[in-house]
């Protein structure tokens, strides 16, 4: 038997049921008339948000990062309860142009192309610029449209956000501009006449280490000073990131955001004077969102084979590859797990919990403890709100799509 992640503490059990937003999970099957099928519950991001707002010092923003759950009804929801959001690509700016108009709005990722720097400057975006090179295009562009740029400089820190699963700082990087040219850029724009918005330093994603997040704050903080302090500028805005990492596996623990919260308040005591008039935010996206989603898939067939049993369900790593770990993971590890429909019975039976591609990769559960199921039993598989559908191969084996439902608004599903 391998051990599974913890079953977060916004969902609960009635009888046999596993209940989303006060309804039983199998209900929302029916809303959404089939399976495989993500539920996110709402309630669950407005929680964690009030939570990071109490936690943090009032006057630092919170943005959100639509990479990790671009669901149209979440953007819609999320939007007044955020002060802007992140996009990568200019999919992701008519996106949310489309469902949150008028939110401030910033631009990060390697290889924008000429179109997308375009549309980002007609929209007034502010980019995040990852080179000198992206430099020079993007003030080509603003003049042939006749607009002034907004543009921060993503800085390549040197150091990396301890605890991370996938680190994006301290190294060689494709993000961002190495900490040392940074000066000489910002002096650069400033003098083509572009709006400079100041830094954006992002060294990581799903750390679980409070001191790591915490040492890392600090350093971006001293850093954006020191920065600001060599290109004789003060930067309006410094953007510090992410990553704030949520416990998906077994022995995880969550992030202490408000031991964060109150080593960022006592670093933004002491800063450099060009930062006295600068705005700091963060833009967050798992932590916002992992843990209101759950993943539904309905068991097709069960067999055994050489001695273990397979449950074998009509969903897979096409909707929810991380949960099978070949996103970002070294080495797999369950998530949580439940039947939905069996959540009084005990876990007296050792499975394995397999998709329907023709890959040994897909597995959602290996070798794990749950009540003896059956089949059309359905199988819920937790922490599946980020980098869910979104990450996941979705047209491989040409499956239908998961659906995706959003609960818990306070308005009917
Ligand atoms: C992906 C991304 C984020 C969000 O990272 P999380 O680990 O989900 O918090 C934030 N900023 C940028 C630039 C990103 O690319």
């Amino acid at each position: 038997m391998k051990p599974m992640g913890t079953i977060p503490p916004f969902f609960a059990a009635s009888g046999d049921n596993l209940i989303i937003d006060g309804k039983a999970a199998t209900q929302f099957i029916d809303i959404a008339g089939n399976t495989p099928l993500f539920v996110y519950d709402f309630s669950v991001v407005a929680k964690k948000i009030a939570r990071l707002r109490a936690a943090m010092p009032a006057a630092l923003g919170v943005h959100y990062a639509v990479k990790a759950n671009p669901f149209a009804p979440l953007l819609q929801a999320i939007a007044p309860l955020v002060d802007g959001f992140d996009i990568a690509s200019a999919g992701e700016l008519a996106h949310v142009a489309g469902y949150a108009p008028g939110r401030p709005i910033s631009f990060a990722g390697p290889g924008k192309r000429d179109a997308e720097l375009s549309a980002a400057l007609i929209a007034g975006t502010t980019l995040n610029c990852e080179s000198e090179g992206e430099v020079t295009r993007t003030l080509h562009l603003a003049e042939r449209h006749g607009v002034t740029p907004r543009l921060a400089v993503r800085v390549n820190p040197p150091f990396e956000l301890r605890g991370s699963g996938m680190k994006m700082g301290g190294r060689a990087s494709p993000f961002g501009v190495d900490a040392d040219r940074v000066p000489a850029l910002v002096r650069r724009l400033i003098a083509a006449g572009a709006e400079w918005r100041g830094f954006h330093v992002f060294a990581g994603s799903q750390s679980l280490d409070t001191a790591g997040i915490i040492e890392t704050q600090a350093a971006a903080l001293a850093l954006a000073g020191a920065l600001a302090d060599a290109a004789g500028a003060a930067p309006p805005l410094v953007n510090l990131g992410g990553g704030f990492g949520v416990p998906y596996f077994a022995g995880d623990t969550e992030v202490d955001v408000e031991a964060v919260g109150s080593a960022l308040g006592d670093a933004m005591t002491s800063l450099s004077p060009s930062l006295h008039a600068t705005r700091f935010v963060l833009e967050l996206g798992r932590w916002l969102v992992a843990e209101c989603g759950v993943y539904l898939t309905r068991i097709v067939d069960i067999k055994q084979s050489r001695g273990e049993v397979f449950l074998i369900t009509d969903g897979g790593l096409h909707h929810q590859l991380a949960a099978s770990g070949n996103f970002g993971t070294v080495v797999r590890r369950n998530y949580p797990l439940a039947v939905a429909n069996r959540m009084a019975s005990a876990p007296l039976q050792v499975v394995s919990v397999v998709g329907c591609l023709c890959t040994p990769l897909d597995r959602l559960g290996d070798q794990a403890a749950l009540p003896p199921a059956q089949v059309g039993d359905v199988i819920a598989v937790f922490m599946a709100g980020a980098y869910g559908r979104t990450a996941s191969p979705e047209n491989f084996l040409g499956h239908p799509a998961a659906a995706e439902l959003l609960a818990g608004t306070g308005q009917q599903s």
